[in-house]
């Protein structure tokens, strides 16, 4: 056995972070000899308690973890989610949707946007949204999961993700954790101890007087970052530049008419509001940045357009976008809120959470704390929030919104340099180009980059494969087989009600 093994993990902090973090790491560590997993956290501080819409990638975690679909979707009152309808955001009036999964169906190994990309400059009309059976299939609030082993239907092309309610998920996690042997501390840390030498963090102190040691920490305390921010002073990275949004308020209501599996994201005069229909409730929140309207401004805006009746009062909170310069310092570990924030435009931040985890299990240090494994950990996760961010950039700056002061701003943001590669390249050919792994696909950046008006300078050579009249009729032939496919698709409501998910 490896002497330098680490022998006591500490998680600080109880949400969706700390839960996810201890679910998981339990999980796969838990029956190691001489290992404990203790999480601290304090009632008395709670949760952000916001925090709903996920993206496809969470089914793998829920996989990993072992979780039953049908009885998480009970247990977190979860409905499935598509994609993302952005209304407005190009200009008002208009709307199109981030579908999961891809358009189209194969053809001939190229992208499925040339060819529809070659048929509008053929005269072909139709939106690339009906393409996609996420997108028609969201609109008509029909859920059937994918079908990967039936290449010639359009199900074997479908992405899906959920809408949950996250301190749910947190709790019924919290259930798996405490069942895989972590052992939950509740007390408000008020002291962190420090080795003197090194500065490692040595054990927190709660308020009871009680005394948690630990070798490898887990910072999820939520905006406070109580390890990495405050204790080790690891500097906070400031993108408001790009990403002005430094405010929200939430509030949950009653369900109303739309229950459609998609969130819909509806761009307003100084920011955005989501609508997330879960099994029991919508969650609404305006997105806002604080430089162009007023926080009574926002709420009113976001009460006047509730579907159902309000459940709780209105939850306001800050936020500034962007991350720790560093996830990883000395022995702590930043995941959540702690780490960094983007603005929940594409449902990133519980992704941000897994993917840390991830990337913990792969480098999950000994005593020895090899400083290029850290080293590692942290390149890798400052590329990911460089890549989010970007992507969520094109949604601000690609806008003919100019109707506020915010929009004008957003619209002369320099887009950071990533970004502009991407858009130069869309330009002048047609192609998105997908780079070390990044998280958003190529459907979702062909998704944004056509939905915001940016137009294609041409297309893929070989989509000349297929003269224009094939061209034509082959579009025309996908589009009639997605649409009879939703048709024959159950509603979502008929989904989980015959398989056990409804609550
Ligand atoms: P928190 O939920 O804040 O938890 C922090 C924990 O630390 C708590 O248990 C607290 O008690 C504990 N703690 C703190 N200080 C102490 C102390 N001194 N002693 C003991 N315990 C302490 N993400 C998505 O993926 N999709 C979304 O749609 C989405 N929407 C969002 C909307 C908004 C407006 C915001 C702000 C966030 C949104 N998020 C979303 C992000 C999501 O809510 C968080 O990423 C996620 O819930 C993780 O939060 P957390 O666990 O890091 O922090």
């Amino acid at each position: 056995m490896n002497p330098d093994r680490i022998r006591k993990l500490v998680i600080v902090g109880g949400g969706t972070a700390g839960w996810m973090a201890a679910a998981a790491i339990s999980k796969i560590m838990g029956n190691l000899p001489d290992f404990s997993i203790d999480l601290v956290e304090s009632e008395a501080i709670g949760t952000v308690g916001v925090g709903e819409a996920t993206i496809p990638q969470i089914c793998l975690f829920n996989a990993m973890l072992g979780l039953d679909e049908m009885e998480f979707m009970r247990e977190t009152h979860a409905t499935y989610k598509l994609g993302i309808e952005f209304v407005d955001w190009t200009r008002i009036g208009h709307k199109y949707i981030h579908p999961f999964g891809f358009y189209g169906l194969d053809m001939m190994g190229v992208e499925f946007h040339h060819h529809w990309l070659k048929g509008r400059l053929a005269g072909d009309t139709s939106e690339l949204d009906e393409y996609s059976i996420a997108a028609m299939a969201a609109q008509s609030n029909k859920y059937l999961p994918p079908a990967p082993n039936q290449p010639k239907s359009p199900l074997s092309r479908l992405g899906y993700a959920f809408q949950f309610d996250a301190g749910r998920y947190a709790r019924y996690l919290r259930g798996r954790s405490e069942r895989q042997g972590v052992n939950r501390v509740e007390g408000r840390i008020v002291e962190v101890e420090q080795d003197p030498d090194s500065g490692f963090i040595a054990a927190l102190k709660l308020e009871s007087g009680a005394r948690v040691e630990g070798e490898l920490f887990l910072d999820c305390s939520g905006f406070r970052s109580l390890l990495l921010g405050q204790t080790l002073g690891v500097p906070f990275v400031d993108w408001s530049k790009w990403l002005p949004n430094d405010r929200a308020v939430a509030i949950p209501c009653t369900l109303g008419p739309n229950r459609k599996p998609i969130t819909r994201a509806t761009a307003r005069r100084c920011g955005w509001q989501w609508n997330i229909p879960l099994q029991h409730r919508v969650g609404n929140g305006h997105v806002y940045s604080s430089a162009h309207i007023s926080d009574d401004e926002a709420t009113a805006i976001l009460l006047a357009d509730l579907e159902g009746e309000p459940l709780a009062a209105p939850n306001p909170l800050r936020f500034l976008a962007g991350h720790r310069a560093r996830a990883w310092e000395k022995n702590v570990v930043a995941l959540g809120l702690a780490g960094g924030f983007l603005e929940p435009l594409e449902s990133t931040s519980i992704h941000l959470v897994q993917s840390g985890i991830a990337r913990l299990m792969t480098l999950f240090p000994t005593r020895e704390f090899k400083p290029q494994e850290i080293e590692r950990y942290n390149q890798m996760t400052q590329q990911e929030y460089v890549d989010i961010r970007d992507f969520l950039v094109l949604h601000y700056n690609a806008t003919e919104r100019d109707d506020s002061e915010y929009w004008t701003y957003c619209r002369n943001i320099d887009p950071p340099e990533g970004l502009a590669e991407k858009l130069a390249m869309f330009r002048s050919s047609g192609r998105v180009f997908r780079e070390h792994n990044e998280l958003f696909t190529e459907t979702s950046w062909e998704a944004v980059l056509v939905g915001q008006g940016i137009v294609a300078g041409g297309y893929h050579p070989a989509a000349d494969l297929l003269t224009d009249e094939e061209t034509l009729k082959r579009l025309a032939s996908i589009r009639g087989t997605v649409a009879r496919t939703v048709e024959q698709m159950p509603t979502q409501e008929e989904f989980l009600e015959a398989n056990g998910g409804a609550i």
